[in-house]
């Protein structure tokens, strides 16, 4: 099987695609790959395709130059196509099509749910962040300031700046190198991780007002309707963060947001602290994610939503021996 490396030198015309509401390891990771690939080869054509880039992260590298739709009626055709931080093809959204069309596919991903959909997979579930994965993959004698700083981005975020469970000594020494690079860290971990709108602050404090338990308290639940949202002109990237305030609720084991996206339609955000796996719920949807945090959409009433995933959650307790009765 042709590697990676041979396949990007044979390739004329590359493309390169995240997952849908693109977050800081999706960005991340793919303008890095975009960055390094045309300071390796300056004579090849490198496209990125990212349903949008958040204010924040407007700083990068080529950010300005991400596609948020497929120019023209004819499709580009790309001799290599990447797939990033994408744990299945569907989460590709709108440029799901450049994939099927492209002469080779290369997956690189840490999703533990991702079945390995491309020609080449380079999937790592023990991996931080997709740019973990990428900077396992990358010559580091192209780093510098710029690929550094993108590859840093994709971790803090994945992370929770070195917080998460999935934080180990590899993503710190991979961090240590990427900070010899003069990444500037702390302005990059304040501007784009902690730092809120106003807006974003008026949204968590009502997520977090109008939140309840269930389950003996083992189980906090926020519910976000279309309408406040569409109050407030707020988007799902307004909703980072969110879901990361409910888990640190004292006492509990799984912190739900639950945001309608539309007619019976609802995006269900899912964070765990210790052993019950949200992946294994958000699959049951069709959705995926890692152990402790996970994602899917859910079809269905709110009353309908909140029922069926507690369940399944009330299921592991209860396996667990968690809950009283
Ligand atoms: P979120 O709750 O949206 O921050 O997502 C948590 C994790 O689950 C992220 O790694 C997402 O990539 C993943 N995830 C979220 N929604 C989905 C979905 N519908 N399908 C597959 N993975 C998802
Ligand atoms: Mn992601
Ligand atoms: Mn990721």
């Amino acid at each position: 099987m042709r590697t990676i490396f041979e396949s990007m030198e044979h390739a004329a015309a590359i493309g390169i695609g995240g997952h849908v509401r693109p977050d800081g390891d999706c960005v991340g990771s793919c303008l890095a790959l975009c960055y390094y690939l045309k300071k390796k080869y300056p004579n090849k054509k490198v496209d990125v395709y990212l349903e949008y880039v958040q204010d924040e992260f407007l700083f990068l590298p080529n950010s300005s130059l991400v596609k948020q739709t497929i120019d023209g009626s004819e499709k580009p055709v790309y001799d290599l196509f990447f797939a990033l931080d994408s744990g299945d093809l569907d989460r590709l959204g709108f440029s799901e099509p450049l994939f099927h069309n492209a002469g080779r596919t290369v997956n690189i991903d840490h999703h533990i749910t991702n079945q390995g959909f491309a020609d080449i997979n380079f999937i790592k579930p023990e991996a931080s962040s997709t740019c973990e994965v990428l900077m396992d993959l990358l010559e580091r004698d192209l780093l510098d300031t710029d690929l550094a700083t993108c590859l840093y981005l994709g971790m803090i975020h994945d992370t929770g700046v070195f917080k998460h469970s999935n934080t180990t000594r590899h993503t710190m020494e991979l961090a240590a190198v990427l900070i010899s690079y003069d990444v500037p860290f702390s302005k990059i971990i304040d501007e784009t991780f902690y730092q809120k709108t106003y807006l974003q602050n008026q949204i968590l404090g009502r997520c977090l007002l109008e939140s309840f338990m269930v389950l003996e308290g083992k189980c906090v639940v926020s519910y976000v309707k279309k309408e406040t949202m569409d109050f407030y002109g707020a988007g799902s990237k307004d909703l980072d963060g969110v879901v990361d305030q409910l888990r640190v609720t004292k006492g509990v084991e799984v912190a739900i947001l639950i945001h309608e996206t539309g007619p019976l339609v609802h995006k269900v955000s899912m964070r765990s602290n210790h052993d019950v796996d949200v992946s294994a719920v958000a699959k049951q949807y069709g959705g995926g994610g890692h152990v402790k945090a996970a994602g899917c959409t859910v079809y269905g009433t709110i009353y309908d939503v909140i029922n069926n995933i507690t369940v399944h959650i009330e299921e592991q307790l209860k396996k667990l021996d968690t809950l009283r009765s």
